[in-house]
């Protein structure tokens, strides 16, 4: 295959990205070349470019690929590659949303089911980008995907704004929701109004629980929790003091406490009050914090005392991201699904960070026009 195509390499915390070109790679038997149209600055990117906990060694002097919640069309198919992972037939400019990482299918977690826990996922990703097949992120114009990586044709219906948060945050949330068993009877709480707790919101109001409340500081993203439905909001202006945040939840939910805290803040710190917010029988489910080393106090006598479950759970199986592109369908219209990015110039990617990381834009979106 002939031409190169651009990518933003990032060398440091805080550092300018710089765009290169690289050879646009020749899909292997099996293997998808993809063009994508638009990929967002996710939560985890934002740690690695500030350089929080242990993430500031993913920095390379020779510079490395960032990005993975995205979405492209098919630019080329490798030999015996004819459907996607519904088995609907797929051609050379259809748009899909993909799975970024690949279970290594074989490993005892992948054997018993779990793939989103298989430690070889993310091998993918390694190597510098000067070797093939170069694109092993998406901020850039290509990606490549292996034959383990899931992938979706979209619905017409489904836009390429709506689709984008599908490969990590929406997928991860259902993922997430379903696993610590959210349904009707709960009363949850969404620490964080960010793209997760957005999207966590509006599935955990779909699968009928009786509210939600989502705690955050920024107006724009309470009035976007409120249109995603939520029934209640904490102001973090309002209530500056977390102990008073722990009283306006409790008397919210019959001083029972909630039945599912959610955290989506990408933050330890928020941890122990969210804890405090949980009722008997409750479950804490954990997945804004990915990264390691800002351990929190925890008191496990008050877990066992309360009957209380605390779950983590990171990226998700291929199934969920199937079920994100129905909910997508099954909302377009209905949801302001469409808001939840901003968008940016690949160019611009510099500004991108510097936004986000102030707070100023939802979740930056960087759209890929050469
Ligand atoms: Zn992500
Ligand atoms: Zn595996």
């Amino acid at each position: 295959m002939s031409g190169t195509g651009r990518a933003a390499l990032f060398f440091g915390p805080k550092q300018p990205f710089e765009l290169r070109e690289f050879p646009v790679p020749d899909p292997a038997p099996g293997c998808v070349t993809l063009r994508i149209t638009r990929a967002n600055i996710c939560g985890s990117e934002l740690h690695i470019w500030r350089g929080d906990g242990r993430l500031g060694a993913m920095a390379s002097p020779t510079g490395r690929i960032l990005g993975h919640e995205a979405t492209g069309v098919v630019h080329a198919l490798g030999d015996g590659v004819t459907t996607d992972w519904a088995g609907r037939p797929i051609s050379v400019g259809d748009r899909v949303a993909y799975q970024y990482f690949a279970p290594c299918g074989r490993c005892r977690m992948c054997r018993r089911g779990v793939s989103e826990a298989c430690p070889r996922s993310f091998d993918v990703q390694r190597g510098k980008p000067e070797q093939f097949p170069h694109f092993k992120g998406s901020f850039g114009d290509y990606f490549y995907l292996h034959p383990t990586m899931a992938f979706f044709r979209l619905p017409d219906t489904v836009t390429d704004t709506m689709v984008v948060s599908a490969n990590c945050a929406l997928a991860q949330v259902i993922m997430g929701i379903e696993r610590i068993g959210v349904g009707p009877g709960d009363h949850v709480v969404i620490q964080g109004a960010g793209g997760l707790g957005l999207y966590a919101t509006a599935i955990a109001k779909e699968r009928g629980v009786a509210q939600v409340i989502v705690i955050d500081g920024i107006d724009e993203r309470l009035e976007l929790a409120r249109r995603m439905g939520a029934d209640e909001i904490v102001d973090l202006k309002a209530l500056p003091d977390p102990s008073d945040r722990v009283k306006r939840v409790k008397a919210l939910t019959d001083d029972w406490g909630a039945d599912v805290v959610v955290e989506v803040v990408g933050s330890s710190a928020v941890i122990p009050e969210g804890l405090r917010m949980l009722g008997f029988g409750g479950r804490y489910l954990e997945m804004g914090t990915f990264f390691q080393g800002t351990p929190f106090e925890l008191d496990p006598g008050r877990l066992v005392a309360q009957n209380q479950r605390f779950e983590a759970v990171a990226s998700y199986d291929a199934e969920s991201l199937a079920v994100a592109i129905d909910f997508l369908e099954r909302n377009a219209g209905r949801l302001p699904l469409d808001d939840v990015v901003v968008d940016f110039a690949l160019e611009s990617i510099d500004e991108a960070f510097v936004a986000q990381d102030r707070g100023e834009v939802r979740r930056a979106s960087l759209v890929m026009t050469p």
